[in-house]
């Protein structure tokens, strides 16, 4: 069976990718399961961050390596937390992102609630060359936080055409419209085509 890293220490993350790409038959093999250490985000835009990650972990283990860099942009906030999503609460503490989110939109006086996922995911091989893929998804953000599926920002994304978040729209819906499904989709359509 053919080996490939997604480099992240995220559980939700890694759980929704290896359902997604479980029709390339791959074995996915994560950040925990190797003792990778974690790659410091040091880019300003989702691409440069995901690139980082990707080639150093492929260059260092000699294995093709997958790696993503998401997050929510916020209109009303001008596109915030975006790239410093998973840094923007203390300790990647997920309830309490989401109570501070809420608070600054409240304080930004704006009625508008119009935010988007973005994701970029980027294949690395050993010799340092990468391809990147992008997926995005548009929506608004709830008043409240509703449903326990998911991660992150999930109980309060809600997206375009639903009624209801992330959260309690559960893992099939969310794998077939999300930022890192349709990024994730690009990824397998491209290695169905060219093979890794
Ligand atoms: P990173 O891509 O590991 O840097 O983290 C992205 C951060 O953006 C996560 O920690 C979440 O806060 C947020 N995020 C990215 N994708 C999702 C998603 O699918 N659902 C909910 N939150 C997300």
């Amino acid at each position: 069976m053919k080996k490939i890293i997604f480099a992240t220490h995220n559980q939700g993350k890694i759980k929704e990718i290896r359902e997604i790409l479980a029709p390339l038959g791959f074995e996915i093999l994560s950040s925990d399961d190797l003792d990778l250490p974690d790659i410091e985000e040091t880019g300003t835009t989702f691409e440069e961050n995901a690139k980082l990650k990707a080639v150093s972990i492929a260059t260092l283990k000699g294995i093709p390596c997958l790696a993503d860099d998401s997050g929510l942009c916020v209109d009303c906030l001008n596109g915030r937390p975006g790239v410093y999503s998973a840094r923007y609460a203390p300790n990647r503490d997920f309830k309490k992102a989401i109570e501070m989110l809420l608070e600054e939109m409240k304080a930004s006086h704006s009625s508008s609630r119009f935010a988007h996922f973005s994701c970029v995911i980027v294949l690395a091989y050993p010799d340092g060359h990468c391809i990147p893929f992008s997926g995005r998804v548009d929506g608004q953000i709830a008043l409240t936080p509703q449903g326990s599926s998911g991660f992150g920002f999930d109980p309060i994304f809600i997206p375009d055409g639903y009624q209801q978040t992330f959260a309690e729209l559960g893992a099939e819906i969310k794998n077939k419209i999300s930022h890192r499904g349709r990024a994730l989709n690009q990824l397998i359509d491209y290695i169905s085509q060219k093979g890794l």
